[in-house]
């Protein structure tokens, strides 16, 4: 073989960790080859025994090359469009330190608090900027984006108004919301029955049919309106206000829980988030604290760890939305930590003065140009604005003028026309002046100098919308302001937190394997990053361009027809999928066919998504060896055969199994005229070998960020695209797929508020496929299944292995069950959990499907070295409960029942422990390389339930003391 030809498959042995010890783990397995293993994991029924028709692959040199053409196809504008997206600077410092940092981008949700203290904290100062600015008590740790958290903010009254009192569920909407969050609002009430009454919040009249209202503040055609009077009117009626809102402008104005909201959310992106062609950014979401155990997503939580010093953990666990299965109100999972995360430092770093000058200079901007448009003859509509200027002119001309001077505005139609300034525009007062002065000469004849001054920076004073409330007076706010400080911020608390860059995170379904540096890279470039989602489409053809070729090899992949890219999280995807299914039978006279079938094990957010479509979810049972009850599940299928939907499938299944009886579940649900979804979490075991398409199903979403190499970001981003069948297609209302990308019609969304969702990180998915080609692709699949086996090889002696397929192989995870260890030593998953992280080691997926079980999935990535560590750990932990069992430790006072062990306890003068320090903090030699520190002992659950605490408290835990260990 030529040297040059190794060369552009140089990636595959890079991304596969154990691509060179092959032979030497199957010998341990005990089977001669890969092929070997593979056969007999994987039923030959489903095989495709295809090659992949996705191009070879590329090098990570030439990728990049091509990667920066192609994106030189996109144009980068003087955006003014605004609707929801504004151009931002993102402060260098965030820039390389989180955003390019695997420290931060790789890490995972934050379940394990003891090694999660940092982003932990970044995510209370998230929710603290939300709080404080939006003047409501309670805030999440983001949702996905504006228009699903207005989604979230009407399920979320939906559910939780007085029904008795309300007569028919009707939601108001205010004329003035955006329009993608309107259209999002009917796509998600509509299944549920909410009817979504559009008016104007003037002269609407409020009755007791209606449940919740939305305003927008400032609205869609930048007005700055008084809702005070109005909240008045909804809450007499009963019924709730929720305040679509955006932070930047509330440094000036009034906050809506001054004002009687009881909801505000918006997004976070003009907080240093790159536009991205739609995302991904953080949408926030504040409440009154009579919501609080109804808040969709995650929220963070103030608690106290084992030692009683303050620790922090995501709070109402129990309570998360997707836990609760079918009686779920929402199937938020997934959100936008990495981006709430950018967001929040971008605020750490301004601090409320900085962020105060940046709203005052955009406003100052806007009302420079609005002198301009009035010499014009374009005077403004509105008479409060803040950023975004409303007016009438001849838009055609208008248009041509703008288009010459790079510049997009918005056209509303009617000859009505907006401009939103943001802090790129306000940041070159001077150019942008310049342009505008252009702008305005040449569209009315006359000779216009646009002026900014900063004398325009203030909102017409003593009127009743500005702000006259502090914000952001914490010292975390308050102290990061040069750049040394805030890199050393931001590094204190990355060191806090165990990502993929110091060891594993073996989380079964969640796919955390590598996110290669090159396949990150060109996400940050500006000609991917600073364009805007409804930019003129002729801006975007480097984008179309990906994101045709990126439907088509997914679509390939999935064995399916189509695909659709817009959905930004998996459960948003399970969401799109169920309701294309829903509609298919509507469609087809059958509005009756609700019924879904859903095995027990699972995942919490299908019968979420079911429910949310508006189907009725039937649970089907499981056999003891984790294999889908077929007999009940016929019984079922024939029982509901009339009012079948169909049935939703987690493939191999949650347990990791391919079961052989797939086909014949697929056959049967469409003999009783149902359609099959199958939630593609567990592709990494099939890509390459079979598909959901191949198998018989009719959708499915695949989550990028698992098996597509979209990097977890510690609870997002994510990216759940749909893949399906043609006979599906006429259910979608607006599939961007190869075949109708390029048309005006597909602006109009559905499920996310961009058209094309979290389009930036897609790149990341269409690096990672051309980088491996159909070759790599497969390799990376057969090594999943290579290295989990491998696994489970090492462990079974030692511990109880759940369900093992037919030939006694898992397919890319297995199930660990420790319940026999509880009643022999008292030893529960949790402590092996925890003891896991004085090993240098972020737990396995815990208790799901099964309670008090660990789930291992290796995932392609990690090499035979880091396997062989893991394995240690936990043969290492199996002595130790040994230990317990024989009654060499104490039953009590033991490592792992102690676990973690921080550095301060271990130093500490004062040690009472039946075992050593050494014991404790060192118990393996590796350990003594690479040594990972847990910054709090084991956290305390219930204490900060009881006392819910969710934004930064009185003193920075920067400047602490830490007083006992
Ligand atoms: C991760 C996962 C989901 C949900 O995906 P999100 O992106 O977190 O919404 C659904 N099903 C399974 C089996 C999963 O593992």
């Amino acid at each position: 073989m030529s040297l040059f030809k190794q060369q552009s498959e140089a990636f595959s042995p890079r991304h596969i960790g154990s691509f060179g010890t092959k032979n030497e783990m199957l010998s341990v397995i005990g089977v001669e080859s890969l092929n070997e293993l593979i056969d007999k994991t994987v039923p030959a029924s489903i095989r495709i025994n295809r090659a992949l028709n996705v191009p070879d692959a590329v090098s990570e040199f030439n990728l990049l090359n091509e990667l920066k053409e192609k994106s030189l196809k996109n144009k980068v504008a003087h955006n003014f469009i605004g609707q929801g997206y504004y151009d931002t600077i993102t402060p260098s410092v965030i820039l390389r330190n989180i955003f390019e940092n695997p420290g931060w981008y790789t890490q995972y949700t934050p379940y394990q608090a003891e090694i999660s203290q940092g982003r932990l904290e970044s995510l209370l100062n998230f929710q603290t900027v939300v709080s404080d600015l939006t003047g409501l008590p309670i805030a999440n740790a983001s949702l996905l984006d504006e228009a699903t958290a207005a989604a979230e903010t009407m399920n979320m009254f939906f559910h939780h108004v007085n029904r008795s009192t309300i007569k028919a569920p009707n939601l108001f909407v205010d004329t003035h919301v955006w329009p993608q969050t309107k259209a999002l609002l009917i796509a998600r009430g509509t299944p549920l029955g909410i009817n979504i009454v559009e008016g104007d919040y003037k002269t609407h009249e409020i009755d007791s049919t209606y449940f919740g209202a939305i305003v927008q503040y400032p609205n869609n055609i930048g007005s700055v309106e008084d809702y005070a009077a109005f909240a008045g009117k909804v809450h007499a009626a009963g019924a709730y206000l929720g305040v679509a809102t955006d932070l930047l402008a509330l440094t000036l104005l009034k906050a809506p829980g001054e004002f009687g909201a009881d909801v505000a959310f918006g997004t976070a992106q003009r907080f240093g988030v790159p536009l991205g062609y739609g995302g991904p950014h953080a949408a926030f979401f504040t409440t009154k604290d009579e919501f609080k155990r109804a808040i969709p997503g995650r929220i963070i939580g103030v608690s106290v760890d084992a030692k009683g010093n303050r620790a922090l953990r995501m709070a109402l666990q129990t309570r998360e939305q997707h836990i609760k299965r079918e009686k779920a109100t929402s199937n938020i999972c997934t959100a936008q930590a990495l981006l709430a995360n950018m967001a929040a430092m971008y605020a750490v770093y301004h601090g409320p003065q900085g962020l105060t000058n940046i709203a005052k200079a955009v406003h100052a901007t806007a009302a420079g140009i609005a002198k301009g448009l009035a010499e014009a003859g374009l005077p403004v509509e509105t008479s409060v604005y803040f950023d975004t200027l409303y007016f009438k002119a001849d838009a055609a001309r208008l248009k041509t003028v703008a288009e010459a001077h790079n510049a997009n505005f918005r056209y509303f139609g009617n000859d009505f026309v907006g401009i939103s300034v943001d802090e790129v525009a306000a940041a070159n007062e001077v150019a942008t002046a310049e342009l505008f002065s252009k702008i305005l000469s040449g569209y009315s004849g006359k000779n216009i100098t646009v002026a900014i001054t900063e004398e325009n920076g203030v909102l017409a004073s003593g009127n009743t919308y500005n702000r006259d409330t502090d914000f952001l007076t914490h010292p975390n706010f308050n102290t990061f302001h040069s750049e040394s400080m805030m890199m050393r911020y931001i590094k204190q608390l990355e060191n806090k937190d165990l990502s993929l860059n110091t060891s594993m995170i073996s989380l079964g379904s969640c796919t955390m394997k590598l996110n290669a540096a090159t396949e990150m890279i060109p996400v940050s470039w500006s000609h991917w990053s600073r364009i805007h989602p409804f930019a003129p489409v002729n801006q975007a053809q480097g984008y179309f361009e990906m994101i045709q070729e990126l439907s088509a090899y997914l679509s390939d992949i999935t064995g399916f027809d189509h695909c659709w890219l817009q959905p930004n999280s998996g459960a948003q995807g399970e969401f799109a999928g169920l309701l294309a299914i829903r509609n298919y039978h509507i469609n087809n006279g059958q509005s009756n066919r609700d019924v879904i079938l859903i095995p027990i094990s699972a995942h919490g957010t299908n019968p979420a998504s079911a429910v949310m479509v508006g189907m009725k979810v039937v649970v089907v049972k499981a056999l003891e060896n984790g294999y889908i009850d077929v007999e009940d599940f016929k019984a079922k299928a024939a029982q509901h055969s009339a009012n079948l939907a169909g049935v939703m499938i987690t493939y191999p299944s949650t347990y990791g199994i391919f079961e052989e009886s797939v086909k014949e579940i697929c056959d049967i649900v469409h003999q009783h005229g149902g359609q099959v979804y199958m939630d593609g979490a567990n592709m990494n075991a099939q890509v390459g070998l079979t598909s959901p398409g191949f198998i018989g199903a009719d959708v499915c979403h695949l989550n990028l960020h698992k098996t597509f190499a979209i990097p977890h970001g510690g609870g997002g981003p994510g990216v759940g695209p749909i893949c399906f069948k043609k006979h599906l297609k006429s259910s979608f209302m607006n599939v961007t797929d190869a075949d109708t990308v390029n048309t005006d019609e597909l602006l109009t969304s559905h499920v996310s508020a961009a058209p094309y969702g979290s389009a930036s990180i897609l790149l990341i998915s269409y690096a990672y496929i051309r980088l491996l080609g159909a070759k790599g692709l497969l390799n990376a699949t057969q090594h999943a299944i290579l290295n989990a086996n491998y696994m489970k090889a090492r462990l079974e002696k030692d511990y109880n292995i759940l369900y093992n397929g037919a030939n006694g192989t898992c397919a890319h995870e297995f199930i660990v069950d420790l319940r026999p260890l509880k009643t022999t030593s008292g030893i529960e998953a949790e402590d092996v959990a925890k003891r896991l992280m004085d090993y240098g080691f972020h737990a396995p997926t815990m208790s799901f499907p099964v309670a008090g079980t660990i789930m291992i999935e290796p995932t392609e990535s990690e090499d035979i070295a880091e396997l062989d560590r893991f394995c240690d750990a936990l043969l290492s932990i199996r002595r130790e409960i040994a230990a317990i069992e024989n009654g060499e430790s104490d039953k009590t006072d033991n490592a792992l029942k102690n676990a973690p062990h921080t550095q301060f306890e271990v130093v500490n003068s004062e040690w009472d422990h039946s075992y050593t320090r050494e014991e404790a903090a060192y118990p393996l030699p590796y350990t003594r390389n690479n040594k990972f520190w847990p910054s709090v002992a084991r956290v305390n659950n219930t204490h900060g339930d009881r006392n819910l605490v969710c934004t930064c408290e009185p003193v920075s835990s920067y400047m602490e003391e830490t007083v006992e260990a």
